[in-house]
C-alpha cells in the first residue's frame, strides 16, 4: 500500500482508473436505488455499508486526478464523505478534516456556515475548528455526492472564512441534472466527479 501511495503520487500509476471506475460504475447500476426527488442511495458500498476495497481504488483515482495541485489537507463534511476522504488522505500522506453537523459546545475557534440540505429539505450550520483549517492552507474538499452544489459552496465559505485556498472538489458520484457544477463554475473551481448521474427520470439509473 506504501508503495503504490508513492507510485500514485508520482504519477507512475494509471492502469487503476478505468477498471475501478468501470467497477464503481457497475456497482451504481447494479445496486443503486432511486428515490422521490432525483435521490439515489447507494447504502450497500458507500452511504450505509462500505466497500474499503472500492474505497480505496475510489482514493487512488482522487491521487491521480489532483496529482500537483500542491494540496497540504483534505477537507469533507460528516459523514458520508469521511470513508473517501480518509482513503485519499492516507495515500496523499495528508491530514483529513471533516466539518461538523452539530456544533460541539466545547469548539473554540469556530468557523461555521449554513448549508441548505437537499436530500433532508432543510437548513443546517457546518462547522469547523479554525485551528484545523488555516490561512495558507490548500485545501482538497472530498464528498460521497454532487447534487445542487449547497454543501460545496457551504465548505468554500468556511475556506475563505479561514483565509485558506481551495485546490479542488472531488465527488464519487455527481447528479449532472441538478447542475451543481454549474452552480460551482462561477469561483473556478476544479471539479472532478468518478460517476456522472445524467439522469434518474422513470427510476432507471443512466450513466454519462
Ligand atoms: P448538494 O449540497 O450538492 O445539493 O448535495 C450534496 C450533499 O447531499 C452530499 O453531501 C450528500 O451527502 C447529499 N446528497 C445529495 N444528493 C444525494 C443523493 O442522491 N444520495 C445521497 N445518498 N446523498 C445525497
Amino acid at each position: 500500500m506504501r508503495r503504490l501511495a508513492r507510485r500514485l503520487r508520482r504519477g507512475e500509476v494509471n492502469l487503476l482508473k478505468h477498471k475501478s471506475m468501470e467497477l464503481l460504475k457497475q456497482r451504481i447500476l447494479t445496486e443503486g436505488k432511486c428515490f422521490e426527488g432525483g435521490i439515489l442511495k447507494v447504502d450497500s458500498f458507500i452511504n450505509h455499508q462500505m466497500d474499503p476495497v472500492l474505497m480505496g481504488e475510489i482514493a487512488a483515482e482522487f491521487v491521480r486526478r489532483f496529482a500537483g495541485s500542491g494540496t497540504n489537507k483534505i477537507l469533507t463534511i460528516e459523514a458520508s464523505g469521511i470513508a473517501p476522504a480518509i482513503m485519499t488522505g492516507y495515500l496523499m500522506r495528508l491530514p483529513v478534516v471533516f466539518a461538523k453537523k452539530k456544533r460541539p459546545s466545547t469548539m473554540e475557534n469556530m468557523l461555521s456556515t449554513t448549508v441548505y440540505s437537499y436530500t433532508k429539505n432543510r437548513n443546517y450550520d457546518v462547522c469547523v475548528c479554525g485551528d484545523y483549517l488555516r490561512p495558507g492552507d490548500n485545501v482538497l474538499f472530498i464528498d460521497d455526492f454532487l447534487a445542487n452544489g449547497n454543501a460545496a459552496k457551504g465548505i468554500l465559505d468556511l475556506v475563505q472564512q479561514a483565509g485558506a485556498r481551495l485546490t479542488g472538489m472531488g465527488f464519487i458520484i455527481e447528479k449532472a441534472f441538478q447542475h451543481g457544477r454549474d452552480a460551482l463554475a462561477a469561483y473556478g473551481i476544479h471539479i472532478e466527479s468518478l460517476a456522472i448521474v445524467e439522469s434518474l427520470d422513470h427510476c432507471t439509473i443512466r450513466l454519462k
